[in-house]
């Protein structure tokens, strides 16, 4: 099942590429998103209210997506958990940049916060702060939701604690300083265009990711290249915090990443998943 969020927040199913049916009338809670966590009790629930939301796609209104405004198919989460250095290829062009300068552990996989107030959604812009001398960049990657909560998670039940997978461009200013402030500006974390649900995607570690900056393709490469696999990585986030239903987890950057500049517009594609188009700006 392909979940959006649409409009002020209600809740559509998609139907085939260029539909939705809204089927917020079948969510036992839905206030537009900020009041009363819908989404977030939905991501919880998702297995529960599942056979409610497939009988409300077959009978809901049908609304054509170029209708309607596609808004980040998350929602309030705790947190947004990303990995670091997790295809080597990325590693040795990072390492290429630094030439020698910068610290060994920014080399060595780990996890890091983004703060949840950078997210935007499909369509929505880019805008780059003023920071003399350094380069913004797009990072593309695969992105999951965790459904289930848990803490010190074992690698051999992690996926169960995922609800399904997105796309997210994780937008960084590139050199020296904390990952959290260079990587969390405001709309620093288009996210979308819909949530996939884990059973329609199949093995995630085997996926395309694409990325072209206006129509030069910028980064190709297969999910299944990433050093650590989602289980490792959600084992070892588990084992700092708890992972609540609605975090959002990205898996890291392919190599490939480069600058984006005003007027750009960055196109991201992931396998079974879909398309998601951001202009940037000034
Ligand atoms: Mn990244």
């Amino acid at each position: 099942m392909k979940l959006a969020l649409f409009d002020d927040y209600r809740l559509g199913v998609l139907r085939g590429d260029d539909h939705l049916v809204d089927v917020t009338g079948a969510l036992p809670h839905w206030d537009n998103g900020y009041a009363a966590n819908f989404w977030l009790r939905l991501c919880h629930d998702f297995d529960a209210l599942r056979p409610r939301l497939e009988q409300a796609a077959l009978d809901g209104q049908v609304v054509a997506l170029s209708g309607v405004r596609l808004r980040a198919p998350v929602l309030n989460p705790s947190k947004i958990l990303a990995a670091a250095s997790n295809y080597g290829e990325h590693r040795a062009e990072m390492a290429a940049r630094s030439a020698g300068a910068s610290a060994s552990w920014l080399q060595d996989f780990d996890v890091f916060l983004k703060a949840p107030s950078s997210i935007i959604g499909p369509g929505d812009t880019v805008y780059l702060p003023d920071v003399p001398g350094r380069e913004i960049h797009h990072e593309s990657e695969l992105a999951f939701v965790i459904g289930r909560q848990g803490k010190n998670i074992p690698e051999e039940r992690a996926l169960e604690h995922v609800l399904g997978y997105t796309i997210l461009i994780d937008v960084t200013v590139r050199g020296d300083g904390d990952r959290s402030r260079r990587k969390s500006y405001d709309s620093f974390t288009p996210i979308g265009p819909y949530l996939v649900t884990a059973d329609e995607i199949g093995d995630p570690h085997n996926l395309r990711i694409e990325l072209w900056v206006n129509d030069q393709k910028r980064q190709d490469v297969n999910s299944g290249d990433m050093l650590v696999r989602i289980p490792g990585m959600i084992a070892y986030a588990s084992r700092v915090m708890t992972l609540y239903p609605g975090d959002v987890f990205t898996t890291g950057s392919p190599p490939g990443v480069g600058k984006i500049e005003d007027g750009d517009t960055m196109v991201t594609q992931i396998e079974r998943i879909g398309r998601l188009t951001n202009p940037v700006q000034r």
